[in-house]
């Protein structure tokens, strides 16, 4: 029987999308509404061939099919075993399976790190240095005239983001926006602006503060800051000044180029000498669709928004330090479990080889690079398809996912499977003991 989903929201990035129509025909999702290709290509594809649909356990060079329960014994026993192991990933899950994972690190006495430690890391930082002024993305939608996009090209990366709160989108107090992209190059969403500003890369920091000397009405005593004339830059710094509530986007442009976490801080800041003069927000552009909810249940329960340790008993946060790169470079994790991520595509090419040469559990739906080298895989449902949950859009504003179809026989989510392990390890100390 045909049924249409209302509401859905989009598993796919930190815009969250909540008006998609799903239609399922016959436990078969077979369209998609309001949804952009993304969102469609992941919701009519994610039952693709790469599915995993039987715990596997690595003997020799292939995979043998096992049991649920003897995956989870072996996966507890190898983690139990480890001095110091690496608990990775998060950004693609539910908060509630977040929340298993967190007790799971610190059970065992290892480490936890999302993947904002690639991203968006630098601008917890820059946010934990100087504050952050924002708002929610509705209040963007209604209110704003003015959209700047530094360092982030939404309409590759986040296609919705302008159709649903800013250049595309009509609010109720303001329809007409003006919009600025400053970036090394001209992106796709560059040529859509008003004013594009093509900055030299790693400058990002200098541009930054000469706009603060600028809207204080202070003069610059050179003639070009970053390869941009002195000239453009009082144009953006007047519209930033007149606007009536202005909203400044950052992407990894901003957070991973030369400065890092001080480029945060001096966009913050910039917003925070506008707020004198105008109404301004910040936002940074995330990219999973739950990494913002990763770093709020680590918050909630930790203290830390990721990177934490837990191998002397209590958290400990110190970022560069108990980073998980920072960790698979300097070789000190003896074993790893991977949820919802695939650190093998995506972490740089020593740090991957360090976590593939011990111990390796992964937790995913799919047969990723990294579950191909791992030594157990658990397959998990889709969260925000097959399963239900709660996730954080980019805003931090909390959003239920749905369950609009039934996952495999037998495949259980995220959350199930973490709570096994959490079990089976509690159930290997006690005996120890
Ligand atoms: S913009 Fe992001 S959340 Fe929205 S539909 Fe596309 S992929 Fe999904």
């Amino acid at each position: 029987m045909m049924e249409v989903f209302k509401a859905v929201t989009c598993p796919v990035c930190a815009c969250l999308c909540d008006d998609l129509e799903v239609t399922v025909d016959k436990g078969k999702i077979v369209d998609v509404k309001n949804g952009c290709a993304f969102s469609k290509s992941k919701l009519l594809n994610y039952n693709g061939k790469q599915r995993v649909l039987k715990p596997l356990i690595r003997k020799g060079n292939d995979f043998a099919e096992v049991s649920y329960d003897e995956a989870v014994k072996q996966a507890a026993k190898l983690l139990t075993e480890a001095n110091y192991p690496l608990f990775y990933g998060w950004s693609m899950t539910s908060c509630e399976a977040i929340r298993v994972g967190i007790e799971l690190a610190e059970e065992i006495g290892g480490v936890i790190d999302t993947t904002s430690t690639i991203c968006h890391g630098p601008s917890t930082l820059g946010i934990q240095d100087v504050g952050l002024v924002s708002s929610t993305l509705g209040q963007v939608r209604h209110r704003a005239d003015l959209i700047i996009y530094w360092g982030s090209n939404p309409l590759i990366a986040h296609p919705r983001h302008m159709e649903r709160y800013t250049v595309f989108s009509k609010g109720r107090f303001q329809e007409k926006r003006k919009l600025v992209v400053v970036d090394v190059r001209e992106t796709e969403t560059a040529k859509k602006a008003d004013l594009f500003i093509r900055i030299e890369p790693n400058k990002d920091f200098e541009v930054l503060q000469a706009l603060r000397v600028l809207i204080r009405d202070d003069e610059l005593d050179v003639e070009k800051v970053a390869g941009i004339p002195v000239a453009t830059l009082e144009k953006l710094a007047e519209m930033m000044v007149e606007c009536k509530f202005g909203a400044l986007f950052f992407g990894s442009g901003l957070t991973m180029t030369e400065g890092k976490n001080r480029n945060v801080d001096a966009a913050i800041s910039l917003i925070r000498d506008l707020n004198r003069i105008t109404k301004f927000i910040i936002m940074p552009m995330r990219g999973h669709f739950n990494v913002t909810g990763a770093d709020m249940v680590f918050t909630w329960q930790t203290g830390f928004p990721y990177a934490v340790d837990f191998s002397m008993g209590y958290p400990r946060y110190n970022p560069g330090e108990t980073s998980a790169i920072d960790i698979l470079l300097r070789q000190e994790s003896d074993a790893a479990l991977v949820v919802a991520s695939d650190p093998v595509a995506t972490l740089p090419r020593k740090a991957a080889e360090h976590l593939v040469k011990n111990p390796l559990i992964v937790v995913d739906p799919h047969m990723s690079a990294t579950a191909k080298l791992a030594d157990i895989v658990l397959p998990s449902t889709f969260v925000g398809i097959e399963a239900k949950g709660t996730a954080y859009r980019m805003d931090n504003v909390p959003l239920p996912l749905k369950k609009i179809v039934e996952p495999p026989t037998g495949i259980l989510s995220d959350e199930d499977i973490l709570s096994k392990i959490l079990f089976e390890v509690r159930r290997l100390k006690e005996n120890a003991s």
